[in-house]
Parts: C-alpha cells; structure tokens; sequence
C-alpha cells in the first residue's frame, strides 16, 4: 500500500500506514493556518480494502463542511464520483475498496495546471478572444486574462473573475463551460451578446495556490478575497493586477466565483452592505436574480449568506470593492462542495458537469441585466 501526493494540487500527510484506519493529516496553506484541500493517490492490491481516517479533520477551516459530505474518487482522473464518509466532529473516516491499482481521492474534483493552461491556448485560437498576461504570480506563474468580444466597439463589458479560493476548483470548471458557451458559434445568446458587449475572464486568480494544493491563500498564505481594498505587488499581485485592469477598462457586471464548503446550494452574494448602495444596485440585483432562476432549477435564493447592514461591507471582498469602485452589479457566486440538496445526484453530488451547465444558464441573467442598464 502506498499514498502518493506529489502532484500538481496534491495535499495529504500520511501520519500511520500500519493503523487501520490509516491516519491521514491535511497540510495547511503554506504561511496560513487554513486547510481543507486534499488530493492523494492510493495505491494497492485490486480487491483490497483500506478504511482511511483524516484525523485534523475538525479543526479545519470550515468543519461544518464535513456534515454530509462524500469524498470524490476517479480511478481515470476522468470521471469522478462520491464515497461516502462518517464525520464525528473531530475525524473523517471513509473507505475504500479498489477496483484498479491505484484511486485518486480529492475534496472536490481537481482542475488542473494543465487543464489550465489547455483553456487558455484553445481559447486562444478562437478569433473572438484575446489572451493577455497581466504580470506574474509570487511563484512565477502568468495571471491571464481572457478578452472575449471587442472592447473597442463594446458597448457592455462583463467581468468574471475564479478560484480567488485556489481550492474551489468547482469555479474554474463554472469558467470552462462559460467560455465553451461564450464561443459556440450555435449559440444565439451568445452570438447576440458578443454584438455589443466585451468579456473579461480571469479563470484562475490563485496559480500559485491551486499548483501548491492550498485551500484558500496565495504563495506566501494572503486571502486574495481580502486583499481588495489595499493589495501588493509584494503580498498579493495576482489582485493588484487585476484590479488595475479593472480600474483601467471598467465593467457593467462583475460575478466573482467560488465554491462554499458547508452549504449545499447554489447561491449568490452581493454587496448591500456597501456606502452607497443604492437603487439601481437594487435593481440589477432583482433583475439577475431572477432571470438566473428562470433559467436554472440548480440556482436559488431561499439559502445563503446572511445580509450585510447598510454601509457594514467588509470592503476588502472582490464583490464590495468593485460593486462599490464601478457603482453597479457585483455579485459572488457559490457553488456547493457537497451537493444541491434541491436536486441531489447520488453518484457524483455537485459536479464538474453540473458546474458547466451552471454557466451555460448564467448567460440568460447577463443578458437581461444588461438589458435593464440600458
Ligand atoms: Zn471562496
């Protein structure tokens, strides 16, 4: 028997083999005391059994997280599906039975560097699409940004920004199937948006976090998401970036995506609580949500965060510094890591392609808020 986690976004610390359980540990982010992302290969005879424990599991950042959750598994690193798991308040304990030599098990399915930079080079070569490094990560890496239509002509211009939390990996497969959708040339909403309106995807905010298999910092352990109001070149470049380019071309609509480790829905955050808010944030608000649950059953709006006061915001969040900076729709999307308890799948829970099709439905609600600017 062998664990493995030598690999991009791989997490795990093997503490007893001998045990059964075995013993497993989370690694916190590096410089951060957060964690939660794991992501491990399991090696073994086919036919064996192994119970596994992860035994710093109630002490992770979100443990409520653990109530009701099913591990995800892939013997092809194609498909995953769930394994269910007992959480005692204090240790997660799940079982494996193998079917092939080796199981790779994660917290939600993993998007990889590759996968990555794969989207990026295929968007690419789309004629509707400008690819732009905006500078370079703590670890080197190139933060990227999409440009999808033409800012030139563009009369709307919508930014979506993911995986500010590099764990929330569920963001970046909600990106993919957007830009699948924003560039299918069958599309006829897409096609009709693309007429006046120009797209600025940032599908991974935290390169360096998402290779590192941290769950909710940068290299060096910033919270990029509260990072907005003040960020650095020296702490966190991939927001400082970002935001300049924000401030250089402005934006109609702003959706920052995440994932939420506890609550099992679909869901958005807007920014209420900021100085100013007023009517029209109001209204783009009403507008967007309504149209999303038009046009998704997965999307609600009966559960989610609580409200903020008027003028309580914490302004350090992506969504209240730009809903605040640009005066319009900001809003951050959560997905679950478990499952949509509306309409649950019992093999897979929450998952990549449910993700995609997520975003092929949010193309509806844009439309119509851009509408409502006019
Ligand atoms: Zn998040």
């Amino acid at each position: 028997m062998h664990i493995s986690s030598a690999f991009d976004s791989g997490n795990i610390e093997v503490i007893n083999t001998d045990s059964r359980p075995i013993e497993l540990a989370i690694r916190q982010d590096n410089n951060s005391e957060f964690y939660q992302w794991f992501h491990f290969r399991l090696e073994g005879q086919v036919g064996e059994t192994f119970p596994l424990r992860i035994v710093n599991a109630g002490k992770a950042a979100y443990p409520e997280g653990w109530e009701n959750y099913r591990v995800c598994a892939s013997y092809d690193r194609q498909s995953w599906f769930r394994l269910p798991a007992e959480y005692d308040g204090s240790t997660l304990d799940f079982t494996v039975e193998l079917e092939q030599p080796g199981i790779y098990l994660a917290y939600f399915a993993p998007f990889s560097w590759d996968r990555h930079l794969d989207l990026l080079a295929w968007a690419q070569c789309h004629e509707r699409v400008n690819l732009e490094t905006l500078g370079q990560t703590l670890d080197g890496r190139d933060m990227s940004l999409l440009t999808i239509g033409d800012p030139e002509s563009a009369k709307h211009r919508v930014w979506m920004i993911a995986r500010q939390h590099p764990g929330e990996t569920m963001a970046e497969w909600f990106v993919e199937g957007f830009l699948e959708t924003l560039l299918d040339d069958a599309n006829p909403a897409a096609r009709t948006l693309l007429e006046d309106t120009a797209f600025y995807v940032v599908p991974n905010m935290n390169p360096d976090g998402s290779v590192r298999g941290h769950l909710r910092t940068n290299a060096v352990g910033t919270n990029l998401n509260r990072e907005w109001q003040d960020p650095s070149m020296e702490r966190s470049p991939e927001v400082y970036l970002v935001r300049e380019k924000m401030l250089s071309v402005g934006g109609d609509i702003f959706l920052d995506i995440h994932g939420d480790e506890a609550l099992p829905f679909n869901f958005v955050a807007a920014c209420e609580g900021v100085p100013g808010y007023d009517e029209r944030h109001a209204k783009l608000e009403e507008t967007f949500k309504r149209a999303f649950l038009a046009a998704s059953p997965d999307f609600q709006t009966e559960r989610g965060y609580d409200l903020d006061k008027p003028g309580e915001a914490n302004m350090t969040v992506g969504t209240n510094w730009c809903g605040h900076q640009f005066r319009t729709l900001a809003l951050t999307l959560e997905m679950p890591f478990k499952d949509n308890e509306n309409l649950p799948d019992p093999i897979e829970g929450w998952s990549p392609a449910r993700c995609q099709q997520l975003a092929r439905d949010i193309l509806f609600p844009i439309r119509e808020t851009l509408k409502a600017l006019a």
